[in-house]
């Protein structure tokens, strides 16, 4: 099977993630594709292959033992942001300008410049229906391909891990992942964007619930006794630093973000997600948000703001900088191949941010996937054939 017909089988398999379950994988249909890949990597006479209760895979093939042993990762379920039904994968030898979609709808350089860099190029996209799925069947599809060369030509290799993971896309997958039989030293999830990009670094994160309890009374006798949960919330809202929010924000610069808010007179609750590259930094910006609802609570007399601020994952970059044979190994294979490498600082989180200080330091490598989560979605076909060979060297 070729680069081509993994990625148009893959895609044609609806694996949308749904509602996180504590012990089973969001929607069974993403089984499906657990089961093509069970099928696929026992074709190629694993020592070991395992799936867990999640749906997801591990699989491992012994190499050189006296090379660390590398895990490629790919998670097989896509966003729910858009439709993974009935996915109609249309190539196109792009030559420049509008590709056609559905009525109505073009696929533009306008709108996403980075089809610019894929003229000359066999660009892949949907009937703009649905996604295409190339988060991250296009990474699955480099890594079996890659692995079926090495195999196939019995090439040497190092010891190689396979694992496919399920929820990645609700933020469930590294927590499912069973650590308990990982043997790889390291590894790299393939599931990024533009394949020169590598991330080795992402956002320090936590969670902060904010719960205000007021005193509510009618406003008609209200004089001095109301305090409106509503009012305290906006207060602390306010309180915390104008030009930190993600809206003014860019490059490696932290924000609190304000992503619910609700309630009444008697009670208010809000949620926010406080991000930042460095650690020390982020706890600076949770003792504001401490400090800010202990000066507001000391006005009012009471505890009306109550936080709860919970860990979420830390930047990766603490990790790996202790492996630096990783990023030397990054660099010569991309040198070798005449690519170029630029490393990001990734606005968010990925897997590899989990696995990372759960004992698997993982970078992200790219993919050539583009406006991912939605009906615009393409692959630069190209470049995912340049990564299955960036892929095949670091598996050598
Ligand atoms: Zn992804």
């Amino acid at each position: 099977m070729t680069l081509l017909d993994r990625f148009l089988k893959y895609v044609k398999i609806e694996t949308t993630a749904l509602e996180e379950k504590d012990d089973a994988c969001s929607n069974d249909k993403i089984l499906n594709l657990t089961n093509v890949m069970l099928r696929e990597l026992q074709a190629l006479n694993p020592s070991e292959i395992t799936v867990n209760q999640y749906g997801q895979v591990d699989a491992k093939f012994p190499g050189d033992e006296s090379k660390d042993a590398v895990a490629f990762l790919a998670h097989m379920d896509t966003s729910n942001q858009a439709s993974g039904k009935d996915v109609n994968p249309i190539i196109t030898e792009y030559q420049g300008g509008d590709i056609p979609l559905q009525e109505g709808m073009v696929l533009s350089p306008k709108d996403f410049p980075s089809l610019n860099h894929s003229v000359g190029h066999r660009v892949i996209h949907t009937d703009g229906n649905t996604l295409l799925g190339g988060d991250d069947k296009a990474g699955m599809a480099i890594i079996m391909t890659a692995l079926s060369e090495i195999l196939e030509k019995k090439e040497n290799h190092r010891p190689l891990e396979i694992i496919m993971t399920t929820d990645e896309e609700i933020g469930a997958d590294a927590r499912h992942v069973s650590m308990g039989i990982v043997n790889a030293k390291y590894g790299y999830t393939v599931d990024g964007g533009d394949y020169r990009y590598v991330s080795i670094e992402s956002f320090t994160a936590y969670a902060m619930e904010v719960k205000v309890t007021g005193k509510s009374i009618h406003p008609g006798s209200a004089k001095d006794k109301l305090v409106n949960a509503g009012n305290v919330l906006i207060h602390f809202q306010n309180a915390l630093p104008e030009f930190l929010r993600p809206e003014d924000t860019d490059g490696k610069e932290p924000f609190f973000h304000l992503c619910n808010f609700q309630g009444c007179e008697d009670h208010a609750e809000a949620s926010y997600i406080i991000r930042s590259f460095d650690e020390v930094q982020i706890q600076e910006m949770i003792k504001l948000a401490k400090l800010t609802a202990r000066r507001i609570n000391d006005r009012l007399g009471y505890e009306a703001i109550v936080l709860d601020i919970k860990e979420q994952y830390h930047n990766m970059k603490v990790i790996l900088d202790q492996y630096p044979q990783i990023q030397k190994e990054i660099n010569d294979i991309y040198a070798k191949f005449g690519m170029e490498c630029r490393y990001e600082a990734i606005r968010g989180g990925t897997t590899g941010s989990q696995l990372s200080f759960m004992g698997l330091p993982t970078p992200n490598l790219g993919t050539g996937d583009y406006n991912m989560h939605g009906k615009y979605e393409y692959v630069d076909y190209d470049e995912m054939e340049a990564m299955v060979k960036v892929v095949k060297e670091m598996m050598r």
